[in-house]
């Protein structure tokens, strides 16, 4: 198995031209060790997200060139483990978050996790369910931060890329060059106050060429759905995306007009923020794997 670590290559953008750090075949298992999205920075509560170098903030171990991708293609990367460390943190800083207005001081908290359990505080501790927050490729045209989300990955900061799931990504120049980073222990849908349980760790993939999957945007299957996901400069344009290639999605996997696929997501497909905090806002429309089975050719 390949191990990719932080210190064998860190990006903090996502460009039409990115130069691998190693290359892998389709099939091949990976693991990539990552810093925390703060990149080691906070390191106990008096450290804020008011005193940090943003030049190190965000960084995707990474890329990885996968052999025999080229534009037009897919790349399915199956999330297989991922370990993360013994003690993570969230922060909340002013003007960020969706009430980023009401925060008069910024505040680090330092979270153990024990066993799986987030110590939150003596009285609450909750289940850990860790995930990759930033995942990307390099994009067909401009470069972008890796703190934007956008058509190639990047910080998607959905829940459900968690061990189990897979993600789908376009490919847009040969070789596709996956980095990813930014985990969190624990997140829940919007990260409303900016940060999740932020953690280093290590995530092991294992990825695949898809050919005759067409596919525009990044795409997430659980075990029991698929999630079109899409990001956008505001929520409302993110809903909008997420909902147009989820009713066609719907409607060639489940052989259904359009017409009929547009009434079906209404009643059976949720609409729902992955996160309302990034620069642009990721949103995914959740078709249950019981309407489409397979992910649609073609
Ligand atoms: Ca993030």
């Amino acid at each position: 198995m390949r191990r990719i670590s932080f210190q064998d290559g860190i990006t903090y953008t996502f460009g039409p031209s990115m130069t691998p750090i190693a290359k892998v075949r389709s099939g091949e298992t990976v693991e990539f060790a990552c810093q925390d999205a703060c990149g080691g920075q906070i390191r106990s509560e008096k450290d804020t997200l008011d005193d940090l170098d943003m030049d190190r903030v965000n960084g995707a171990t990474g890329p990885v060139g996968v052999i025999g991708s080229r534009a037009g293609d897919v790349i399915r990367i199956r999330i297989r483990e991922i370990r993360v460390a013994e003690l993570g943190f969230q922060s909340i800083v002013s003007g960020h978050g969706v009430l980023g207005d009401e925060v008069r001081k910024s505040r680090t908290k330092m979270i153990p996790i024990e066993d799986g359990i987030a110590i939150f505080s003596k009285r609450i501790r909750v289940p850990t369910r860790t995930h990759v927050g930033t995942i990307g490729v390099a994009p067909a045209e401009k470069e972008w931060t890796t703190f934007y989300p956008g058509d190639h990955g990047g910080n998607l900061d959905t829940k459900e890329i968690s061990k189990g799931s897979s993600v789908y990504l376009p490919v847009f120049q040969s070789g596709a060059q996956l980095a990813m980073g930014d985990i969190h222990a624990l997140m829940a849908d919007g990260e409303v106050c900016v940060t999740g349980i932020e953690i280093a760790g290590t995530v092991r993939v294992q990825v695949d060429v898809l050919r005759g999957v067409a596919l525009k945007r990044p795409l997430v299957e659980t075990a029991d759905s698929w999630m079109t996901l899409a990001s956008a400069p505001t929520l409302d344009e993110a809903a909008k995306l997420a909902t147009h290639d989820g009713v066609e999605m719907l409607a060639r996997g489940a052989d259904l007009s359009w017409d009929e696929a547009y009434m079906l997501a209404s009643i059976a497909c949720d609409l729902r923020i992955s996160q309302d905090v990034d620069p642009w806002r990721t949103a995914k429309l959740v078709i249950p794997k019981s309407l489409v089975r397979r992910l649609p050719q073609g």
